[in-house]
Order: C-alpha cells, then structure tokens, then sequence
C-alpha cells in the first residue's frame, strides 16, 4: 500500500469502457483480470442475472440440483464432448484444487500410491495452497515455500526448448520413482499467463499429452484463463489432437459478472469414485456450489457467445493484434514479441532481470492510466488482453498509447 497509486473509484462499465466517478472513461485492455468477456455490464447477462435472482438465487447442492446446474451443465460438456461430467466451485483456484484431488484421488481410490505432480517451471495456478504448490517457486509465493508439497517441474517449452521439456518428462517417467508414481501432470494450455504471458506450440504440447496419455498419467489442462476464446478457440486444448483428462475453467465462464468456476472430467475419472464404499466419494465442496445465479449467468454468456458473432470478433482482434505485433518487433526497446489469439505481449529490454517486480512497471503502469487505458504489466512483459467487443478504433487507441510509451524510454 505505501508504493501504491491511490485507487480509482469506478462508478460504471459499459462495453470495454470503465467510468470513475468523475466520469472519466478508461478503455479496459485487460479485460478486468481477464475475466470479461462481452464488455462491462452487458443487459442480456445482467437481465437473465436478475430473473435468476427473483426465481431462485441459491440453494444447497448436496441432495438437490436446480435447472441452471444442468442447463449449463449440458451447455459447457457439449464444447468438451470427451468429458462426462462437471464440478463446479468458485474460482479459478478452488477449480483447480478440485483437479488435483480428482487425480490424487483416482489413484487412492484404484489402491495405486501416486502421489505426484509434474507442473511448468513458469505455471501460475492459484493462489490457495494446493495451487501455491503446483505454481512456480519465486515471489508469489516464497514466504511459503516450506509448507508447499513437492512437485516435479519441467521447464516452460518455450521456443527453442521443446525438446529438452520432452526429455525431461521422459527421464521424470524413466526415473527411479517411474510412472508410477506420478499422478498427473498439470499446464497452463499455450499461454502461461501470470508467468508473464509465455507461449508455446500445440505441437509440443501434444507431445506432451500423448506421452502422458500412454504411461496413465492424468493431464490436467489450467484452462481457467485461456477458456471461452481468448486463443482464438473456445477451449486452448482444442488445437491439440490428444485431450486432456480434465479442465479447469474459471475467469471468463460467466462473462466477467460473478465468481464461479467448474473442473470437468472423462468419465473414467468418474468412475474410479462410484463406489458403494462411502470412502471413496469426492470429499470436496463449496457453501456456494452450484450458485443457481452464477449459473444463469454461465448460460447467458454462453448465449452471447453464440448469438454475438463471437468467434467472428476474436478472429478480428487476433488480425489486428499481429499487424500490431508486427509493427513493434523491431523497436529498439521491445526484446521479445509473442500472439496467441486476443493477446499479445511484448518485453521490455531493461537493465534488469524479467520479472513481476522490474521497475519499469510502474512508470509504464502509470503512463497507461495518466492516458485513460487499464493496462497492467507483469514486470517489463506488457500485454494487451481486451474484452471481445472492443472496437477497432479503441484497439489502435490502446496501440497508440502504447508507441508514445516506448518513445518515453
Ligand atoms: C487466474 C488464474 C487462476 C486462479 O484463478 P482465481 O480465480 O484468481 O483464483 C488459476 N489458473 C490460471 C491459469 C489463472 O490465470
């Protein structure tokens, strides 16, 4: 709090513009924590959002179930047609916390000791203590470190490093402990984002699956930023031949209006927990589960998605993030430029090491918001990652602001 800039009082959103209460109108670049979607305070989702809420706005989902679960329940499986079944919670975190006690579950319940876990040295996802674990070890999460369980982590297959990631999930499988020990393995399909938007190919990422798939080692895809569009498919793994065996959802599910999140999973999974033995159920829910008004709010987004001419959007966005991506490689500040979808990031050369907590953040953080455009560097990686519906115009307005920023360095 001592370092930070006091914070903004926002009043109003509509569409991909925030209003303080001063009216002053901000473009949103970031998608308020890449939740949203289809802009601020869209009415068809605020609408269904108040019928729900005037209908049934929650009840327990242990012995009951309510029409929204299993509307969207079919809605969200219909996109992953190899998953059977779906849980939900509340946030990316709990999403992925699930996950990880499907897997180690599975093998508790089928008598195997497998108790580990393969992650990317760059992975962020989450920020409870299961997610802690399976995140890369560094200033999220150092006042931690000795009361995180162990996991095995490969390296981020970046370009140029595919090969050695394959090798070393190999030598993990080949090892002393062997396959069969490991439980799963969990990734951040394409775009590690908190990492600092590092990207990699499907092609390697396949590989990986495919190793996985034939030593029986769960994957698990984190897909809880890169879900509903933002790489250009509805789903990150949708680039990819081999599936993963579960998917975290979260950010985007219910447009950007309220916390909910699900984990689904092949029926395999399911199976490895319907037991007559009450042990072997999965002991895991939210007060919240299930929230019929989250819910109602997941469809109607769904709704949008597909009545909106989405895809058709993000198509349009992509196009114009690569001619963008185009224009800055060169510059003499800008190291590294990388797209994927409806993001696009670049790095700053600086005397200093990448990182979250390079300096130059809060001069260019500043600079964005002194010219009205929420941008939000992880370090020196600045990215752009707009709701679908920003306009073309209010793109190159975030460009612009961009270049005049590089001119200031
Ligand atoms: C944001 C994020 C999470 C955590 O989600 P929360 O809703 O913030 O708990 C997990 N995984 C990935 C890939 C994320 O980007």
């Amino acid at each position: 709090m001592e370092t930070a800039l006091a914070s903004i009082s926002i009043a109003r959103g509509q569409g991909s513009y925030l209003y303080d209460d001063k009216r002053t109108q901000y473009i949103d670049a970031v998608s308020s924590w890449w939740t949203n979607i289809h802009g601020h305070a869209h009415p068809y989702i605020a609408q269904k959002i108040f019928e729900q809420a005037q209908t049934l706005e929650h009840v327990i989902f242990a012995g009951f179930t309510h029409q929204p679960a299993e509307k969207l329940a079919e809605k969200i499986l219909a996109r992953i047609p190899f998953h059977s079944k779906i849980f939900y919670s509340d946030n990316g975190s709990t999403a992925v916390e699930v996950a990880i006690k499907m897997a180690l579950q599975y093998w508790w319940n089928k008598g195997e000791e497998r108790e580990k876990i393969i992650a990317f040295k760059d992975s962020y996802h989450g920020d409870t203590f299961g997610a802690m674990s399976i995140s890369a070890r560094g200033v999220f999460t150092q006042p931690y470190h000795r009361l995180l369980f162990d996991v095995e982590f490969i390296d981020t297959p970046v370009k140029g490093h595919e090969q050695k990631t394959v090798e070393q999930l190999y030598n993990l499988i080949k090892g002393p402990a062997g396959a069969a020990q490991i439980a799963g393995f969990i990734f951040e399909p394409l775009i590690l984002g908190s990492g600092g938007m590092l990207m990699y190919s499907e092609q390697v990422l396949d590989e990986l699956l495919s190793i996985c798939n034939a030593n029986n080692i769960i994957t698990i895809a984190d897909e809880v930023m890169t879900g509903f569009g933002r790489t250009g498919k509805f789903l990150a793994t949708d680039y990819c031949q081999n599936k993963p065996d579960i998917i975290c959802l979260s950010k985007g599910i219910t447009g950007g209006f309220l916390p909910f999140a699900a984990t689904t999973c092949k029926e395999e999974i399911y199976q490895a927990f319907l037991s007559n033995d009450k042990s072997k159920m999965f002991f895991h829910g939210h007060s919240y589960t299930a929230n019929p008004v989250g819910c109602a709010a997941a469809i109607a987004s769904l709704e949008v998605f597909e009545n909106e001419n989405t895809l058709e959007k993000i198509s349009r966005l992509e196009k114009q993030h690569s001619k963008f991506a185009d224009s800055i490689k060169n510059h003499a500040q800008v190291k590294e430029v990388r797209q994927r979808g409806t993001i696009v990031a670049f790095e700053l050369n600086t005397k200093e090491e990448t990182g979250y907590l390079n300096t130059v953040r809060d001069k260019a953080y500043q600079f964005f918001i002194e010219n009205k455009i929420i941008l939000r560097p992880l370090g020196n990686v600045i990215y752009i990652m707009p709701p679908y519906c920003i306009s073309n115009e209010d793109l190159e307005q975030v460009y612009g602001v961009i270049y005049s920023f590089l001119d200031t360095l």
